[in-house]
């Protein structure tokens, strides 16, 4: 049996990182029918489509998506491939979970923070138009529907995988009707999860809670722009951007991606960290039932982590993208796969 799955390299660093982790989950002997697709500038250029008409009917198929990131242009040019990939095919919960690998040393040691964020609307909407010369006008959009239905699969997560307690974020003493809303749903949806402790927090609040306690938290609930920011924040937790997974979830289909950009800064140059792209591939061999291979990867990227001979630069190492990945094959033809646990959920 192998499982189909659609293939979004990206740009900048992203077909490095995206072939790396390709190479890493081949090798836990799950088999893989990659079905490989541009996105964004690239394919337009080659099919005068920013989204190909064969990207999305691959999704369709398959269900399932593995997609490195896709260069946006700042302050004008196309929208984000990225968000509109997640409004496409209505993947309304992004779901990024903060945990430190052992050897990796941070300030916060131990962390294990959950950040859910609504990924359809708010200000990502880009609802956008100039007034008059010199004016411009930018939509929030919050709707019950889409903060009821975020609010409910964190809940459900939440009871689920036996987490204690979610806060809302919010800056609803300002933003009264929108962040007002999404607070209201939120709090409507508590009410059916006793078990759950739940909490709301003003946002800009949040900012220094987290940095000065993040252990205080559990699970954030937030809309789409503060989860992004909130997001790269909690990523210097366990050591940036370059270790952070995600995931994008809808009701049909999930497509799994790292919270990092394209960073141009460093692409082409063999030096990005695969392990981001590497631990979202990990949450979608779970997601596929593949906890076993999951488990496998785990234990060999804490063997190399703790080694510490083959990391890349952004955590002190030297290695580039290639050895790094050669380093957690070795890893994980050395090391034995873990036991299964006694009982393992598919998200
Ligand atoms: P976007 O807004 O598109 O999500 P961003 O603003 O979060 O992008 P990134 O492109 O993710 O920015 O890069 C931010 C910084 O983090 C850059 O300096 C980049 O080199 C570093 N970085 C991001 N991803 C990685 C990675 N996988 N390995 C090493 N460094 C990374």
């Amino acid at each position: 049996m192998s499982y189909k799955v659609t293939l979004i390299p990206g740009d900048g660093i992203g077909p490095e990182v995206v072939t790396a982790t390709v190479r890493i989950l081949e090798a836990t002997g799950v088999r893989f029918e990659w079905e490989s697709f541009a996105a964004g500038a690239e394919a337009y250029e080659k099919y005068h489509e920013y989204i190909p008409k064969e990207l999305t009917a691959s999704v369709e198929r398959t269900h399932v998506g593995l997609k490195g990131p896709v260069t946006t242009p700042i302050g004008g040019g196309f929208s984000s491939i990225n968000v509109a990939l997640r409004k496409q095919f209505e993947l309304f919960a992004n779901f990024r979970p903060i945990i430190n690998l052992p050897g990796v040393p941070t300030r916060y040691p131990g962390v294990d923070l959950i950040v859910v964020r609504e990924n359809t609307e708010g200000l990502y909407s880009g609802i956008e138009h100039e007034v008059v010369p010199g004016v411009v006008e930018s939509l929030k959009i919050i709707t019950e529907k889409a903060s009821t239905r975020i609010s409910r699969f964190a809940f459900e997560y939440a009871r689920r995988f036996k987490r204690k307690k979610i806060h809302a974020i919010h800056k609803a003493n300002i933003m009264k009707l929108s962040d007002g809303l999404f607070i209201r749903c939120s709090r409507n949806i508590s009410k059916e999860y006793p078990e759950i402790t739940y909490g709301e927090h003003i946002v800009d609040n949040t900012c220094m809670q987290l940095v000065m306690n993040p252990y205080q938290y559990d699970m954030l609930l937030l809309e789409n722009l503060y989860g992004d920011i909130i997001s790269d924040l909690c990523s210097a937790f366990v050591g940036g951007l370059g270790l952070v997974p995600g995931a994008n979830f809808g009701h049909e289909c999930a497509i799994f991606e790292a919270v990092h950009g394209s960073a141009p800064d460093i692409a082409g140059k063999d030096m990005a960290n695969p392990t981001a792209v590497l631990r979202s591939g990990i949450l979608m061999l779970h997601h596929l039932g593949e906890h076993q291979a999951g488990r496998h990867i785990e234990a060999a990227l804490a063997h190399v982590y703790t080694q510490k001979k083959h990391i890349t630069r952004d955590v002190g190492g030297t290695a580039g993208t290639t050895e790094f990945a050669d380093a957690v094959i070795d890893a994980m033809r050395t090391i034995a796969p873990p036991q299964p646990e006694l009982q393992e959920v598919e998200m």
